[in-house]
């Protein structure tokens, strides 16, 4: 054989096999895997995950990220986009519906499993573990019977004494939208002003930094959500523990419109090529066995009404929540997130 025809053959040979690779990574997906796309990122999920396969067999490939880069991920890959997009925030996952980046889904056990103001009113979404956005008091300096509502928060004997983060963040956000849906816009406002009026510093750092502020004397009561308190109260970092055993959980609006609620949830992409697969991970995720294990490693609160919460949660007592389907976070995020604007929220 010659060298010209030898490298012919070679060059056909890796061409072919260019192709095949390339064929990979086209629309031809297995019946045994699906791919997520997730924000969260806890031990917990990926031992569902790992759970799921050995019940089903079907693999479960996780690319993490941010939920902004995955939704622009999701826009720009098109079709070729993963099956399912798992974030925080009903605010979120409103926004992925309204770009088109979810579609609808049929599932008598997702129905069964998770109440309707916890999914999408299209089931493009559905809600898997819940959180309450609470305030905490440090237990020397508030008693209490000094504490009633978020409203309250606006009231003069706040003043330089609370604590709560940036407006940028989607918590604040959702809240906010909360308020516009039950008091309408004027009053949504005028509680983030009275808020801002009241801030004992420049809101700075996350949910936990609220607490470590409070526990250091820089406010009395901070605004955040139960998760961080149950994670830093059976944390294995000792000062944790510490800032989080000086603070009470306060449920607001018990009397009234009921204290804030929000998801982790997770929707079926437009273009998912193993619809199938994704759906038996939603409903394994939802079913009792499962919402059993979120809530105790997790500190959040089961969305399936047949399970109990974990025992710190438990301790905090039962709680009214806002009647609200948490469609409208999404609905009211671009007016929430003027309101802050103009109130000046930083
Ligand atoms: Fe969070």
């Amino acid at each position: 054989m010659n060298k010209k025809i030898l490298f012919s053959i070679s060059l056909v040979l890796i061409m072919l096999f260019l192709a095949a690779c390339g064929s990979d990574q086209g629309s031809d997906s297995s019946d045994d895997e699906l791919n997520l796309y997730t924000s969260r990122h806890y031990d917990i999920d990926d031992e569902l995950y790992q759970q799921f396969e050995e019940e089903t067999g079907i693999k479960v490939n996780v690319i993490e990220g941010s939920a902004d880069e995955l939704i622009e991920r999701m826009n720009r890959e098109g079709e070729q986009t993963a099956d399912l997009f798992y974030t925080a925030d009903a605010g979120r996952l409103h926004r992925a519906k309204e770009q088109g980046l979810l579609q609808s889904v049929e599932s008598n056990v997702l129905d069964e499993n998770i109440p309707e103001k916890l999914r999408d009113a299209d089931n493009e979404w559905f809600g898997l573990t819940k959180r309450a956005r609470v305030i905490v008091y440090h237990k020397d300096r508030v008693d209490p019977s000094e504490l009633s509502t978020y409203e309250d928060l606006t009231d003069s004997k706040w003043e330089d004494r609370i604590l709560i983060r940036s407006s940028e963040n989607i918590y604040n956000q959702s809240l906010v939208a909360s308020f516009i849906e039950l008091h309408g816009r004027d009053e949504a406002k005028a509680w983030a002003e009275g808020v801002v009026n009241n801030m004992a510093r420049d809101p700075q750092g996350g949910d936990r930094d609220q607490a470590k502020g409070v526990a250091a004397g820089e406010g009395d009561i901070a605004v955040m959500n139960t998760y961080y308190l149950g994670g830093m109260l059976n944390s294995a970092d000792e000062e944790e523990v510490k800032v989080a055993e000086q603070l009470g959980v306060f449920f607001p609006n018990q009397d009234t419109t009921g204290t804030h609620v929000n998801i982790s949830g997770i929707g079926v992409t437009k273009h998912a090529q193993n619809k199938d697969n994704a759906i038996k991970l939603i409903e394994f995720l939802s079913s009792d066995e499962v919402q059993e294990q979120f809530a105790s490693a997790n500190y959040e609160y089961p969305v399936n009404p047949n399970v109990k919460p974990a025992e710190t949660l438990k301790q905090w007592g039962d709680f009214k929540e806002q009647d609200l389907n948490l469609s409208i976070l999404g609905e009211n995020n671009a007016e929430a997130v003027k309101i802050f604007n103009e109130v000046n929220w930083k």
